[in-house]
């Protein structure tokens, strides 16, 4: 199951770094290419808040009562901390606004250069991210099939944008092509490398996988209700609205038909 596991998480990886390289490419969207890119987004951001709400939280919490909910809202408030750091690296002569500075924002208008501090601060947040992303895959396949690959579409979900955000943060703050695609293929490595560790872990403690699933529907939560959702949300009328509720009703459809979802029926 590991070797499966790591298999299929490389085409998250694949995800990145096809991501870095359109946007080293400089391939710009029109209008109507930037409103289908917030529909997708917004889709996505609906499938993960769903994901982690109906399906990856309660069974941490099922199984990992402590430390479950508490890694749920230590992974959030780690991404939120690491965000509130770029905002107020961003740029350095700008007042720190915590409205103006978010990393949705600035990939939406990048109005003036990052400083090459809020490129290294951007960085490690996505680095971190996907780690805990592998992390959130690694568990959910210790803790049954049907449950790993729910998790893997979730991270499949948001990887290209990731690697196209990634990619243009490093461009902006003043790094080179190179660096830029480096950096989308450093975070899609570091999602295959935590794959292993819920494994590992899961040998010494079995409690252990259960309470990452935690640790990943917290960051799920905070990456669709606040980087992917706001960014649909800006599409005027129903069209923001619209996909979000496609893929919250798709999230909840495929957690319920994948084996050992819903009913969480376990076999260990
Ligand atoms: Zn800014
Ligand atoms: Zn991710």
């Amino acid at each position: 199951m590991l070797g499966v596991a790591v298999g299929l998480t490389l085409l998250t990886t694949l995800g990145n770094v096809v991501g870095s390289v359109l946007t080293v490419l400089g391939v710009r969207t029109d209008a109507r290419g930037q409103a289908r890119l917030r529909v997708l987004l917004g889709f996505a951001g609906g499938f993960i808040l769903a994901g982690a709400l109906v399906e990856v939280f309660p069974h941490s919490i099922e199984e990992a009562p402590l430390w479950g909910p508490l890694l749920a809202v230590g992974g959030y408030l780690l991404l939120f901390s690491l965000e509130r750091l770029f905002a107020a690296r961003a740029h350095a002569s700008t007042p720190v606004s915590p409205h103006e500075h978010t990393l949705p924002h600035e990939l939406e208008h990048p109005h003036s250069p990052l400083t090459p501090v809020a490129g290294v601060v951007a960085l490690a947040g996505f680095l971190l991210h996907d780690f805990v992303d592998g992390l959130g895959i690694g568990a959910g396949f210790a803790e049954g099939e049907g449950l790993g690959v729910f998790l893997l579409l979730a991270v499949l979900l948001h990887e290209v944008p990731a690697g196209a955000a990634v990619a243009s943060l490093m461009l902006g703050s003043g790094r080179g092509r190179l660096a830029a695609l480096a950096a989308g293929t450093a975070i899609g490595l570091v999602t295959v490398a935590a794959v292993p560790i819920p494994f590992l872990l899961g040998e010494i403690a079995p409690e252990v996988p259960a309470a990452l699933l935690g640790l990943a529907a917290g960051s799920f939560l905070y990456i669709a209700a606040h980087s992917l959702i706001p960014v649909a949300v800006r599409e005027r009328g129903l069209g923001g609205l619209v996909p979000v509720v496609i893929g919250v009703a798709l999230g909840m459809a495929t957690a319920l038909l994948l084996p050992n979802g819903g009913g969480h029926t376990h076999t260990h």
